[in-house]
C-alpha cells in the first residue's frame, strides 16, 4: 500500500478511521497519531494532491472542508477557547500524504509555530 492510497481507503471503508463527518465532497475523521486533545483531518473525497493543485474548478471544495473543519470545531466545543487548522504543502511545510488534508487542532492552549 502507497501512501498515496492511505487516505482514499479511508474514503471507501477500506482501512479503519473514526471518521466523524462523510458527505459527497469531504470526509473528516481522527488523525491516528493526534497532536493535541482533538486533531482531526478534513480531506477531499476526490483527490486534490497538495494546496498546490487548487485550481479554479475545485476552490469551492476548500471552502467545504474550512466550513466543515468549523463545524466540527463547534460540535467538539473547542470553537470557544480556539483552535488551528493547518494544510501543509511538500516537502518544506511537512506533507507526508498526497491528498489534500487540513488538520483541526484543539482541546488544548498550542504552541504557536511563529
Ligand atoms: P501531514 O504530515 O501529511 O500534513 O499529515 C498527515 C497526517 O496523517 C499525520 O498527522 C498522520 O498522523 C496522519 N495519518 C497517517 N496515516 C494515517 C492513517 O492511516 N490513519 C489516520 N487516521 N491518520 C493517519
Amino acid at each position: 500500500m502507497n501512501k498515496h492510497s492511505i487516505f482514499q481507503k479511508i474514503i471507501k471503508k477500506e482501512i479503519q478511521a473514526n471518521i466523524l463527518y462523510q458527505d459527497k465532497i469531504v470526509t473528516a475523521f481522527d488523525d491516528i497519531y493526534p497532536k493535541a486533545p482533538v486533531h482531526i483531518l478534513i480531506i477531499p473525497n476526490n483527490i486534490i494532491k497538495t494546496a498546490n493543485d487548487i485550481n479554479i474548478k475545485n476552490k469551492s471544495i476548500i471552502a467545504h472542508m474550512f466550513f466543515i473543519a468549523v463545524q466540527i470545531a463547534k460540535e467538539k466545543k473547542i470553537s470557544q477557547d480556539g483552535y488551528k487548522i493547518i494544510v501543509n504543502c511538500n516537502k518544506h511545510g511537512g506533507q507526508k500524504i498526497d491528498h489534500l488534508h487540513m488538520h483541526l487542532l484543539g482541546g488544548a492552549k498550542l504552541k504557536a509555530l511563529y
